[in-house]
């Protein structure tokens, strides 16, 4: 592997430190080796050289709450006109966008089969390394349950191509399925424990899968070493899942001052996604029963966001875009930093992530001994935080010490 020297950039290394002007990294064996002056470093014979002209450099974006594999919602055609491989190359694009638009690490929310993030890791698709958790498992009727009230035929995942929801009902199936999905790879389990915005069937107060079903989910994460992150709007729904051991709360968009204390005390995570509910709002195919639950949300999720920083709980970045084409990831950030500045929305999004992912020691900021997952960015973030939603204010993108996009 070529290493990299990196000259003359501004340097946001994301550990909560000022940014640092005239500043060169040098990047060996694809992580981060020497952090030092702007013309202090000599480049081995070996390295390419990149004259970074006082851009700012700093680590790879993150999103801790994709949905590569959702490339139906708004979606010219129907999903049943859609061929498998039509489905692939749309997945296929999400994932390249994503590393397009600066990101090098996402974890994906459910409905991406982990065959996508081994074609990843083998280069198969250039794109960020994912963190899959396979299907989604929901309760009959619940948030993950798209079938119409009068069929009770569900779509079947295909292994390695499709992970559609498994419907699983009491902790014997619950924990069936969680341990398929640790089989095939995923890296958390997702459960759906509210009502959602999406679905026709479940009111967004509803209490989806007791704490025993819960637990068991839990249970068998935590005995393959990983965790679960459950979909949860209500307070109702964050509490049975703070007694259940769930590490990562997403949305949390009806959060109460109690519960936010809790997340913080249990040393939980919070995950709002504030962007998705902007661009469902505005979109003209958004069904009626979705609009009302989207409005409810929308308005309560800025002072859930401030409920939870108040109590000192952890608030990761995620901004479950949905549909093909998922382009403008970054808005989530912009979307974010007018609740809580734009250096706290950009650590959400490198550092908070990091350690959601239990990645700290390898991403999330750019300090000697870390992978070199680096961006290069047009403009400065903290001044101008919209710089950060457009792929073409990113002309360098670094994945573990490879460059995976040069438009300088
Ligand atoms: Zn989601």
């Amino acid at each position: 592997m070529t290493s990299l020297l990196l000259n003359d950039a501004t340097l946001l290394d994301c550990t909560g430190a000022d940014p640092r002007p005239y500043v060169s990294v040098l990047v060996e064996d694809g992580r981060v080796s020497r952090i030092g002056d702007a013309g202090s470093i000599a480049a081995p014979t070996d390295a390419q050289t990149v004259d970074c002209a006082g851009r700012t450099l700093m680590p790879g974006l993150t999103d801790a709450h994709v949905h590569f594999g959702a490339v139906d919602t708004g979606a010219a055609e129907p999903a049943e006109q859609q061929s498998h491989v039509s489905y692939v190359l749309n997945v296929a694009d999400n994932i390249r966008i994503a590393l397009d638009e600066g990101f090098t690490t996402v974890r994906d929310a459910g409905g991406l089969d982990p065959a996508y993030a081994v074609a990843v890791a083998t280069g198969q698709i250039v794109g960020p390394r994912i963190l899959p958790s396979g299907s989604f498992l929901t309760i009959t009727g619940g948030h993950g349950d798209h079938r119409s009230p009068w069929t009770d035929q569900a779509e079947h995942s295909i292994p390695g191509l499709v992970a559609h929801s498994e419907i699983v009902d009491g902790a014997d199936e619950v924990r069936r399925a969680a341990r398929t999905q640790l089989r095939r790879g995923a890296t958390q389990v997702k459960l759906m424990v509210s009502g959602g915005v999406m679905s026709p069937n479940d009111p967004l107060e509803s209490i989806q899968f007791s704490v025993p079903e819960i637990r068991a989910a839990v249970e068998e994460a935590h005995a393959f070493g990983k965790y679960v992150m459950a979909h949860a709007h209500t307070a109702a729904s964050i509490q049975n899942g703070l007694e259940a051991g769930v590490r990562s709360f997403e949305h949390g968009s009806m959060l109460d001052e109690e519960k936010a204390k809790r997340i913080a005390q249990q040393d939980a995570f919070m995950v709002p996604t504030t962007v998705i509910l902007e661009l469902l709002l505005r979109w003209e195919g958004m069904p009626e029963f979705s609009r009302q639950k989207a409005e409810l949300v929308l308005g309560q999720t800025a002072d859930s966001v401030r409920m939870a920083r108040a109590a000192g709980a952890k608030i990761g970045s995620g901004s479950d875009l949905l549909g093909p084409r998922q382009r403008r990831r970054g808005a989530e950030i912009v979307t974010k930093a007018k609740l809580l500045g734009a250096m706290d929305a950009i650590l959400s999004a490198t550092h908070v992530n990091a350690e959601l992912f239990r990645m700290e020691d390898r991403i999330g900021t750019v300090e000697i001994g870390k992978d070199a997952d680096l961006i290069l960015v047009d403009g400065q973030p903290l001044d101008d935080v919209g710089v950060l939603v457009d792929a073409r204010n990113f002309p360098l993108v670094v994945r573990g010490g490879v460059v995976v996009k040069d438009a300088l």
